[in-house]
């Protein structure tokens, strides 16, 4: 498999419980690469755009409340396999429905509010981390 780059959201819900430390080491941990990271307050219109594929659900408006509640820690990450090996180790996006031992499943506290995002596919990957680390030299290439 090919050396990849994903992008990694730790939601406001984890950064307000403080377990920023505890998800970057479990990343770590599982032989992904931080290539870059910061904390930041996503504005409404940064949430609205970047769930914009979810804008016809139910759940789109207080998706986009949640993200916009508190800081949130976003991640540039390489390594094999990166895209689909960062959706392996988050889990499910409903924790109740996690695999033991992933993110999710050791730190969400429900299908909202589920600790981390990781992007679904190598294009969006892409996407994602030129809209958050655009101005990254390490990132952005
Ligand atoms: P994932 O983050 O696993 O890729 P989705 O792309 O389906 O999941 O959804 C994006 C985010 O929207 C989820 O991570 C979660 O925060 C929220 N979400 C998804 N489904 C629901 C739901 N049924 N009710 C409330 N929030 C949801
Ligand atoms: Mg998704």
């Amino acid at each position: 498999m090919a050396i990849e780059r994903t992008f990694s959201i730790i939601k406001p819900d984890a950064v307000g419980r403080d377990l920023v430390g505890k998800i970057l080491a479990h990343i770590e941990g599982a032989g992904l690469k931080i290539l870059a990271t910061r904390m930041v307050r996503l504005s409404e219109g940064q949430a609205k755009e970047f769930y914009a594929v979810h804008k016809e659900r139910p759940f789109y408006g207080d998706l986009v409340n949640y993200m916009t509640s508190g800081p949130v820690v976003v991640s540039c990450l390489e390594g094999e396999g990166a895209v689909a090996k960062y959706r392996e180790i988050m889990g499910a996006t409903n924790p109740a429905e996690a695999a033991e031992g992933t993110i999710r499943k050791l730190y969400a506290e429900n299908i909202e509010a589920n600790a981390v995002h990781g992007s679904d596919s190598l294009e969006n990957a892409k996407n994602e981390i030129a809209f958050f680390f655009e101005d990254n030299d390490i990132c952005a290439r």
